[in-house]
C-alpha cells in the first residue's frame, strides 16, 4: 500500500471512530460485594451524556431462577449498556426489577427492561412518587443527557407492595424492603439478610455529602440511619460513592444526619437565627473531605432549619 492510500486509510479510521463512539467517561462493570450480590458504584459528579445519567449505585443479585436488578438507571441507552454489564457476569434473564426510589437515575430505565419481560417491583409511595416527579424529571433529564435520551420513556413501577415495610421472596432470594423516605418520599432500602448486604438507595452516600433536597427529610433520614445501625449489615452498598461498612457510612454519612439534626435542626427549635447557625456551623473539618462540600453543606443546612422550624 503506498504511503497516500495508507494515511488516507488512517484518516478514514479516526473519522468512522468519531462518528461511532460516544466518548464516555464512565462504563458500567459490575462489582462483586458477596456471593451472587453485585453493585455498579457510579461516579460522584453530575449527570451527563458522557456517563448516561449513571451518576448513582445500582446493583443485582443472581438467583436460581434470574436476575433482580436494583434499579435501573436514568435512560433507555444507559439501561441497555447496564443490561450489557449484566451479561458480563451472568446469562440469566433479568426477570424482577426492585426501585429503591423516585429520582431519575433509580427508575427512568424501567420501560427498557419490561420490553425484555422483567416486572418492575416497588412499594406504594415510591412508586406514586414516581408518577408524581415523572414530567419534571424526564425534562430535566433530556436536558442533561440530549441525544442519548431518546427512546426513553417514564414507566412507573407496576408491581406494587403495600405497609410500611414488605418481605418477598424472588427466586430463592429473602428481600425486605422499608421506607427510609429521606432524599424522596417513598425511598425504601434492599436487606438481604441471608448475605447481610443492604442496598440503601439514597439514604446513605459515602465519600461524597448527601444533598438535602427541598422535599428531603433530615428527621427520616437520621432515624432511618440508626435503625440501619442496627441491622448490623456487614456490606453497605450505599446510593453513592464506594461498597462500605458501618464505620465508613457513619464518617460520611450517619454522623452528618446527627449533626444537621441536633445542632441545626436543635437550632431551630431553640428559636436561634438561622444566620448565626449556618456562619457559625459553615466551617466543619469533620465533613471537608467529602466530594460537594464546598457547594452543597451550607444549603443543606438552610433546608434542614426550615424542616425543623415547622416541626
Ligand atoms: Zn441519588
Amino acid at each position: 500500500m503506498s504511503i497516500r492510500s495508507q494515511s488516507i486509510l488512517f484518516t478514514l479510521t479516526l473519522f468512522s471512530l468519531v462518528l461511532t463512539s460516544t466518548a464516555f467517561s464512565y462504563t458500567p462493570k459490575a462489582e462483586k460485594v458477596t456471593d451472587n450480590v453485585y453493585a455498579f458504584i457510579g461516579p460522584l459528579g453530575q449527570r451527563s451524556e458522557a456517563n448516561d445519567g449513571l451518576n448513582n449505585n445500582l446493583g443485582f443479585i443472581v438467583t436460581k431462577e434470574g436476575v433482580i436488578l436494583i434499579d435501573t438507571g436514568a435512560s433507555l441507552m444507559g439501561a441497555e449498556r447496564l443490561e450489557k454489564a449484566v451479561r458480563d457476569v451472568t446469562s440469566k434473564p433479568i426477570k424482577w426489577v426492585i426501585n429503591t426510589g423516585s429520582q431519575d437515575h433509580r427508575w427512568l430505565g424501567n420501560d427498557y427492561f419490561v420490553s425484555k419481560g422483567a416486572e418492575i417491583i416497588a412499594m406504594k409511595r415510591t412508586a406514586e412518587t414516581q408518577k408524581q416527579y415523572a414530567e419534571e424529571q424526564m425534562q430535566r433529564m433530556e436536558s442533561f443527557l440530549k441525544q442519548r435520551f431518546e427512546g426513553t420513556k417514564a414507566k412507573p413501577a407496576s408491581k406494587i407492595l403495600s405497609g410500611e415495610s414488605a418481605s418477598i421472596n424472588l427466586g430463592g432470594q429473602q428481600i425486605e424492603l422499608r421506607y427510609t423516605d429521606a432524599h424522596y418520599p417513598g425511598d425504601v432500602w434492599v436487606w438481604l439478610p441471608e448475605q447481610s448486604v443492604i442496598f440503601t438507595g439514597d439514604l446513605v452516600y459515602v465519600d461524597r455529602i448527601f444533598t438535602v433536597l427541598p422535599w428531603s427529610s433530615v428527621v427520616n433520614g437520621q432515624k432511618a440511619f440508626h435503625d440501619l445501625v442496627k441491622l448490623n449489615p456487614k456490606y453497605i452498598v450505599p446510593g453513592h460513592g464506594r461498597i462500605s461498612n458501618i464505620e465508613k457510612a457513619k464518617k460520611d454519612c450517619g454522623d452528618y444526619y446527627d449533626f444537621l439534626a441536633e445542632k441545626i435542626g436543635g437550632g431551630a427549635q431553640e428559636m436561634e437565627s438561622m444566620q448565626d447557625l449556618l456562619q457559625q456551623y459553615n466551617d466543619l473539618p469533620q465533613f471537608k473531605h467529602l466530594e460537594h462540600y464546598d457547594t452543597i453543606h451550607r444549603t443543606n443546612m438552610n433546608r434542614t432549619y426550615l424542616e425543623f422550624e415547622q416541626l
